[in-house]
C-alpha cells in the first residue's frame, strides 16, 4: 500500500515544556495522507496482504458511522483494486455521515445492520459466506493488525524516548507499538472508551509471552463521557493546541490522548527528564462531523 512516509515528522511541543521534562515529541502519522490519516495504513497492510495472497476480490468489516477503520479501508481498497463491503452498524441515516459518503465514494458497498443484529458478527459473517471474501475483524483488531502497526516504532528512531503514548479503541495498534518498544521503554495507551476494563487482556492477547512482560498500562480517565463524546472542553483544548502549537486533533482519539499527556505532565505522573512521543494516529476525517467552523484548522 503507498502512502507517503516523507511527510511524517517529529513535532515538538515547545509550549509543554516546563523544565521537568525534557521532551514532548508527538510522531505526526496523521501527515501521510490528506484523506486517510493515520494508523490505519498500519493497521490495514497485512490484511490486505493476506487477501490479495489467499486470491480474495473483496474485503468486508465492520463500523459505525463515523468509523475511521471503515474510511481507510474503503480508500485501500480502491487503491488495491479490492471490492469493498462496509457492515455498518445502526440505520442508514439521510443525508448519510460524511465518513460514509466518503467510503461510498470510494466504492464501498454499505449494508446498514440494527444494532441489536450487529453485535452478533458470526452471525452476520455466517450469513454473507462467500468464498470470494476475506473478513477483517471490527475496528482492524486481530494479530495482522497488530504485525503493521509494529511498524510504526520503525518510521523513525525512537530509541531516546523513556515513554511512548497512543490512544486506545481496540488495543491493536499499542499491542503493536508494544512489540517494537525496547525493554526500558513503558508503553501508556489512552483508553477513548468508557470503563473498558476488557482492554488490557485484549492489548495482551495480541502480545507473545515475551512482549507482555514489557512495561504497558492503560489508562481510563480520560474518555470524556465516552466513545465520540466531545465535550466543549475537549474541544477548547483542541483550539487551545492549535493556537499554540498548530497541532490538529481529532474528537475522538488524538485530543483525549494530547489532553492526557497536559494532564499527566501537570499531575507529575512521568518522573524527571522523561522524554516522551505522542502517537498522532490520525482521524481527522473524524471532524467533519462536526458543525462548521467549529476548529480553526
Ligand atoms: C482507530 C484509531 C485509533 C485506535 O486504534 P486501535 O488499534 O483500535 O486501538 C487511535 N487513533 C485514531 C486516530 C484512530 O483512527
Amino acid at each position: 500500500m503507498r502512502y507517503n512516509s516523507q511527510n511524517i515528522n517529529i513535532q515538538s511541543l515547545s509550549s509543554w515544556f516546563n523544565g521537568d521534562y525534557t521532551t514532548v515529541d508527538v510522531l505526526r502519522l496523521d501527515r501521510i495522507h490528506p484523506v486517510i490519516s493515520g494508523n490505519k495504513w498500519f493497521k490495514l497492510k497485512y490484511y490486505l496482504e493476506a487477501a490479495e495472497r489467499t486470491g480474495k476480490n473483496t474485503i468486508a468489516s465492520f463500523g459505525g458511522a463515523y468509523s475511521n477503520h471503515i474510511a481507510a479501508l474503503a480508500y485501500a481498497g480502491r487503491e488495491h483494486g479490492l471490492k469493498t463491503i462496509g457492515f455498518i452498524r445502526g440505520e442508514a441515516h439521510s443525508p448519510l455521515s460524511h465518513t460514509l459518503t466518503a467510503a461510498q465514494a470510494c466504492g464501498m458497498e454499505l449494508v446498514f445492520i440494527n444494532r441489536s443484529d450487529y453485535r452478533f458478527k458470526d452471525a452476520i459473517i455466517q450469513t454473507h459466506a462467500d468464498p470470494g471474501w476475506y473478513w477483517i475483524p471490527e475496528g482492524g483488531y486481530g494479530p495482522e493488525g497488530a504485525r503493521g502497526a509494529s511498524e510504526i516504532l520503525k518510521l523513525v528512531d525512537v530509541s531516546g524516548y523513556s515513554h511512548i503514548l497512543c490512544a486506545v479503541g481496540t488495543g491493536t495498534m499499542m499491542a503493536g507499538l508494544v512489540r517494537t518498544a525496547s525493554a526500558n521503554q513503558e508503553v501508556i495507551g489512552i483508553s477513548v472508551m468508557k470503563g473498558n476494563e476488557a482492554l488490557q487482556k485484549a492489548v495482551d492477547d495480541l502480545l507473545d509471552a515475551g512482549d507482555q512482560q514489557k512495561q504497558h498500562r492503560i489508562l481510563h480517565d480520560y474518555h470524556f463521557g465516552g466513545y465520540g463524546k466531545h465535550p466543549s472542553n475537549l474541544v477548547r483544548f483542541m483550539q487551545g493546541l492549535w493556537e499554540n502549537e498548530q497541532l490538529p486533533t481529532d474528537i475522538v482519539y488524538t485530543s483525549k490522548l494530547l489532553f492526557a499527556v497536559k494532564d499527566c505532565i501537570e499531575k507529575k505522573y512521568f518522573h524527571k527528564n522523561s522524554r516522551l512521543l505522542v502517537i498522532h494516529s490520525g482521524g481527522l476525517q473524524g471532524n467533519n462531523s462536526l458543525p462548521p467552523h467549529t476548529l480553526p484548522f
